[in-house]
């Protein structure tokens, strides 16, 4: 025999979430361990201490709701999500793009670049090691491109630009942002040149591209300011600069959102 789940009493928050509620924000909600929450047909699992992370997509719209399964029964809470502007940047008049061809051999690296990038993004580590947000990865920097950029072409809209661009010169320290386990740490992908990836827990993954060098290694645990390596042009960069992205799943979220995470009380 089964039994309907029951209601939690709705003087009791089912979920309680801290964070950046933007567009490419996130938060970490407090709920009943293992609950499953789900956004938008996205569904995740709270470790066994009930703590979850969610993430809002780059166009999310301004009011979402979290619906949660427990043991103890279901619940749901509704957020409002702030709207951002992002950079659009209108060119007409442009020739017909020249199609890129692609050797055999760079379509090879390509091909092998991709196999395990998919792997590092795989990575979902049960340690919940996002607390309060991020601390931007570089000490001094000039900021050259804003995350969610967008470029229309002869009206065709391009896909955004998903990373934060920072310049600064070859050798720059890149510190990580927030603590994490490495899920990546490859010199030889196609795109990226060299490129770390930082899982913050439930494959929260923060990735830093086109490195010159790397100092660790995957599986390897750092700490909050730890040295993840230095600054590069490698792979398809047009000059040194770190590409600062942030995955929640399958979404683009803006990291430098998380360095304005809110410190309560
Ligand atoms: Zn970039």
């Amino acid at each position: 025999m089964t039994t309907a789940p029951t209601r939690i009493p709705p003087h009791q928050d089912i979920i309680k979430c801290t964070g950046v509620r933007a567009q490419g924000g996130a938060v970490l909600c407090q709920t009943r361990p293992n609950a499953h929450v789900t956004i938008d047909g996205i569904s995740t699992q709270a470790d066994d201490q009930g703590r979850v992370i969610i993430g809002f997509d780059r166009d999310e719209k301004s009011d979402v709701t979290l619906h949660v399964t427990s043991d103890e029964g279901k619940g749901q809470l509704s957020l409002k999500i702030a709207p951002r502007e992002y950079n659009v940047q209108r060119i007409d008049g442009l020739p017909p793009s020249q199609v890129s061809n692609y050797s055999k051999a760079q379509l090879a690296h390509i091909r092998r670049s991709s196999a395990r990038k998919k792997q590092g993004f795989s990575s979902r580590e049960q340690t919940m090691w996002l607390k309060d947000g991020f601390d931007y990865p570089l000490k001094d920097f000039v900021k050259t491109s804003p995350f969610g950029a967008q470029r229309i072409l002869n009206g065709v809209p391009k896909s955004p630009h998903y990373g934060v661009d920072i310049a600064a010169p070859v050798g720059t320290p890149i510190y990580a942002p927030a603590d994490g386990t490495v899920s990546l740490a490859d010199d030889d992908l196609y795109f990226e040149g060299a490129m770390v990836l930082l899982d913050h827990g439930q494959g929260l993954i923060s990735m830093y591209l086109h490195m010159s060098a790397i100092d660790v290694k995957p599986g390897q645990v750092v700490k909050r300011g730890e040295k993840l390596g230095e600054v590069g042009a490698r792979g398809r960069a047009t000059g040194p600069h770190l590409c600062w992205r942030l995955k929640w799943r399958n979404r683009h979220l803006d990291p430098e959102l998380l360095t304005t995470w809110p410190h309560e009380e």
